[in-house]
């Protein structure tokens, strides 16, 4: 039996949000799905996870699985769904955008040594030409 919020509920429920100087638990979800108007809250239990906090701790895992199962918990995952593709879309474009400037700075490193091995070449040809017009005539 818990007195008290137990860290390792975290581990359990991806969800759960603890407010230390409310010793409260809320569902982070239904949380951001509330204060967006995307969900409506029907009941007192279903206001213990978004505006009054969870504070029952020695029922506390019942209660995060029964939350997490509730329909509002549901609405409020599914409501908030088509923000999280759109994060998933931005990162995914960030990646692209990296891995373009990748492509970038590996072109002009390779341009870099392409001048380097022209400037030797050139160098070394010259040098060459030199040294066979002076010496091996
Ligand atoms: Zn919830």
């Amino acid at each position: 039996m818990n007195r008290s919020f137990q860290p390792s509920w975290f581990n359990k429920f991806s969800w759960l949000h603890y407010d230390v100087t409310l010793d409260s638990a809320y569902c982070f979800t239904c949380c951001k799905a509330f204060k967006q108007g995307k969900v409506r809250l029907t009941g007192v239990a279903e206001s213990a996870f978004t505006i009054n906090g969870f504070t029952n701790w020695k029922d506390a895992t019942k209660a995060f699985t029964k939350h997490g199962a509730s329909s509002l918990h549901m609405q409020a995952v599914d409501s908030l769904k088509s923000e999280v593709d759109v994060g998933e879309m931005l990162s995914s474009q960030h990646a692209k955008e990296k891995r373009d400037h990748r492509d970038y700075l590996f072109q002009v490193l390779s341009a870099i040594r392409y001048s380097l091995t022209n400037f030797t070449l050139n160098f070394f040809n010259a040098f060459k030409s030199f040294a066979h017009e002076n010496y091996n005539a």
